[in-house]
């Protein structure tokens, strides 16, 4: 059993060493240049991208933004899951942001400007506090400018007319007041099948996810549901198979749908050690056809982001429940170089934990 993942990256890594347990192998390819490689190796294959994709059971994706002909060169093979349509949803704003009111799910207030005038409606509509997001091609914060005050607005402006708002739309929203950031994991078989992990909480540093902590504190069986439903909403609507993450702004009992992501998920890592099975092996299952496994709780889990660094002190693994994942990436500014997930029997103990990771951090 084989599956091709598209993207090399950490994901791709972290399905690849899920998968081999339960006997699936797993190659990837390198969306720029269709080389195919091992994610967890990164030795090249000589095998092309057309071979590759005739011999491999199923094909999947680690991130959204797949260049165009060769998300269409794989929606021809009939093997990719999640679809076409739901990676090309989760990866433009504005196709996302139609889906959302379309099944009538809350979410963020919004404008859609494809022209660099309409902006002052726009601040008219939702107030001067915004956020605007390139509709694609953004991630960990990139592609998104904030204005504070109304006094912002002309640089802004002048910043955004280099754009092709034509080509690339911006969504501007308003800016949310919510009181915390919440995110579901959750998977659907080819079946139908579902299974869903419980709300982690997101921490976030200028648009870029640090740490989850899952499950999420004061979550009642209501907020829960209520995340439920809309992922159900979403993952029949686009006849979803695989891991699909809805990240979510909590205001008062109330969740707004922030964004959604077609794939494993950053705030589902914490799986790898606090769940029975992790989001990887259950994407991995979903894909290739096979049951999903129990997504019970086995213990409160802090996931921490490495952030950009080369190196850290590995004294830190002494600390009881201290879970290391290093990618083997080349270190650069913002990127996620590996992540710790921190174990506890309960949140007393994982909040000691945390405060004694913390200590390590210059
Ligand atoms: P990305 O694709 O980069 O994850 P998001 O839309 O999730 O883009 O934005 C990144 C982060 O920026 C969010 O997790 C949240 O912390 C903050 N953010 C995004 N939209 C809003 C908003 N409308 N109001 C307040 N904060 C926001
Ligand atoms: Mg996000």
């Amino acid at each position: 059993m084989s599956i091709l993942v598209l993207g090399s990256g950490q994901l791709a890594r972290m399905m690849s060493l899920a998968a081999a347990p339960i006997g699936v192998e797993v190659q990837a390819v390198d969306v720029s240049n269709h080389k195919i490689v091992d994610p967890v190796t990164k030795l090249a294959s000589n095998h092309s991208l057309d071979k590759i994709l005739q011999e491999v059971d199923a094909v999947t994706a680690e991130f959204e933004h797949i260049p165009e002909d060769l998300l269409a060169t794989v929606h021809a093979s009939g093997k990719l899951k999640p679809s076409a349509e739901a990676i090309l949803t989760g990866a433009d704003r504005v196709r996302e942001k139609t889906l959302l009111e379309k099944l009538k799910i809350a979410n963020c207030p919004f404008d859609i400007i494809t022209n660099i005038e309409q902006l002052d409606a726009a601040v008219e509509k939702l107030g001067e506090q915004l956020i605007i997001k390139a509709s694609r091609d953004g991630y960990d914060g990139y592609g998104q400018w904030r204005m504070q005050n109304k006094s912002e607005l002309t640089t802004l402006k002048q910043t955004l007319s280099k754009l092709d708002l034509n080509k690339v739309p911006l969504v501007v929203e308003k800016m949310l007041n919510f009181e915390r950031e919440l995110s579901l994991v959750a998977v659907r078989s080819s079946e139908g099948q579902l299974a869903y992990y419980p709300l982690a909480e997101n921490l976030h540093h200028q648009g870029q996810l640090h740490v989850s902590i899952a499950p999420a504190t004061n979550v009642d069986e209501a907020l829960n549901q209520q995340a439920q439903q809309i992922f159900n909403k979403l993952a029949e609507s686009l006849d979803y198979v695989g891991v699909l993450a809805v990240e979510f702004f909590q205001l008062g009992d109330t969740l707004l749908v922030n964004e959604i992501a077609p794939r494993v998920h950053n705030s589902g890592h914490w799986t790898m050690q606090g769940a029975d099975t992790c989001q990887f092996e259950n994407h991995i299952r979903a894909v290739r056809g096979l049951p999903l496994g129990s997504t019970k709780v086995t213990s409160h889990t802090a996931m921490i982001n490495i952030i950009g660094c080369s190196s850290f002190n590995r004294d830190m693994l002494s600390i009881p429940g201290c879970h290391l994942h290093w990618y083997g990436k080349n270190p650069r500014k913002k990127r996620k170089m590996g992540h710790f997930n921190l174990c506890a029997d309960s949140y007393a103990e994982l909040s000691k934990s945390i405060d004694r990771l913390s200590e390590y951090v210059p």
